[in-house]
């Protein structure tokens, strides 16, 4: 999948296309609207557009960027046309000047794959065998498309050459695919074709790659398989790469070599102390003991040094982060009379203030707050009042405090 195919478009060309296929588009295309050929502006934008859009498709780090992320992953934009301009990438094809730019053979696209890793495997590290379709030089010929091949004489192994060809008042040398070997760029009689791959050269093969991922791995981090891209005549083949995802998981987030976890505890172990025990990604569980004595209080966070992800290279481990949430019991969970006798294990209660003179209405009571019965009243402005009243909390605001006079 491609994020935009706007520069496939220009090029009418569908974006699984081959760099040949590119070559040919843009090479036909130029012909068409050059503007020695074509003096209308229209021809003149097109030629501009298609130029442009060779220039990202044509560079393999280019296209990737451009597939993956579509015009914002190209820097300063499409306008600017980079570094070379329409007449550079045009005398490449076309000779300007008949300096004809020597080329190499070409560096293949890389070929770029998610891996998706679970925490868990990230904590421990694991071997991944993913299968690659690729395409390989033909082993039956070498890649060479069968027995006595010769360098095509008419064209001397280009597979292109130039003709010259009078346009009215100017004589236009242009670029043509070599008729005698077919843009092959060589020639082989019918009888000494290699009949594994009927002369194309290439084949297909499926290897197993061994994608090793190592304890404490971060999303985003690439594994490289330098040169297992596909293979073809003239070209040195790309790398493999795979890019690590991070699952979600559905207890722990993770940041940097920490862990962050919430753990809920009930009302009697936060005050009094005793045994809480949860899953690891490492797959053990965690036990703690709380002492007699030692409070946790509703949202408090506690670390736990030496429990959070491995860290690559340096050795050891992040921490862990654990935000703890405590269970209130529910109502009438216990008799008046046994209430009484936390009022002599609790600190006091907290004196109530009320300044001297004010007017007290003490008719208030509280309800439980039920969203269908207490929204309705503020939610046309912003959205619900339920959903303020879960943020704001902390504010003192009392949404179930009802009071006779309003
Ligand atoms: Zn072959
Ligand atoms: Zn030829």
């Amino acid at each position: 999948m491609v994020a935009d195919t706007k520069l496939y478009d220009a090029l009418g060309v569908k974006p699984d296309a081959t760099e040949q296929q590119l070559k040919k588009a843009y090479r036909l295309g130029a012909l068409k609207y050059h503007p020695d050929k074509n003096p209308s502006p229209e021809a003149a934008e097109k030629f501009k557009e298609m130029t442009a859009a060779y220039e990202v498709l044509s560079d393999p780090e280019k296209r990737d960027l451009y597939d993956q992320y579509g015009e914002k992953g190209m820097n300063g934009g499409m306008g600017g046309m980079g570094g070379m301009d329409a007449s550079d990438i045009f005398s490449q094809f076309f000779g300007g000047g008949g300096s004809g730019r020597p080329q190499g053979p070409q560096r293949g696209r890389d070929i770029k794959h998610t891996i998706s890793v679970s925490l868990e495997e990230l904590y421990k590290g694991k071997v991944s065998k993913l299968a690659l379709n690729k395409t390989i030089l033909c082993k039956s010929c070498d890649g060479k498309g069968g027995k006595n091949v010769k360098k095509c004489t008419s064209c001397n192994g280009l597979g292109t050459k130039f003709i010259t060809r009078q346009m009215g008042p100017m004589i236009q040398r242009m670029q043509i695919q070599c008729d005698a070997c077919h843009g092959e760029g060589d020639i082989v009689s019918a009888a000494d074709k290699c009949k594994a791959c009927n002369g194309k050269k290439i084949a297909n093969e499926r290897k197993i790659l061994e994608v090793n991922i190592y304890p404490g791995m971060k999303a985003g981090q690439r594994v490289v398989f330098q040169g297992e891209g596909d293979q073809g005549p003239d070209i040195i083949p790309g790398d493999v790469v795979f890019v690590v995802e991070e699952k979600k998981h559905e207890a722990y987030t993770r940041k940097g070599d920490d862990l962050y976890i919430e753990q809920k505890v009930d009302l009697l172990t936060a005050l009094a102390g005793g045994e809480i025990a949860f899953k690891h990604v490492s797959g053990e569980f965690l036990k703690l003991t709380t002492l007699p004595g030692e409070v946790i209080a509703p949202d408090s966070t506690k670390v736990i040094s030496g429990k959070g992800m491995p860290i690559p290279k340096h050795g050891g481990y992040g921490n862990l982060i654990v935000k703890f949430t405590v269970e209130f019991p529910p109502n009438n969970f216990t008799s008046e009379e046994k209430l009484k006798e936390l009022e002599k294990i609790l600190p006091k209660r907290k004196e109530v203030k009320i300044p001297k003179g004010v007017e007290v209405d003490d008719s208030c009571t509280l309800e439980d707050f039920d969203p269908i019965k207490h929204q309705s009243r503020s939610s046309n402005q912003r959205g619900g009042y339920y959903d303020d009243y879960e943020d704001e909390d902390d504010e003192g605001g009392q949404p179930g405090v009802q009071c006779a006079q309003q």
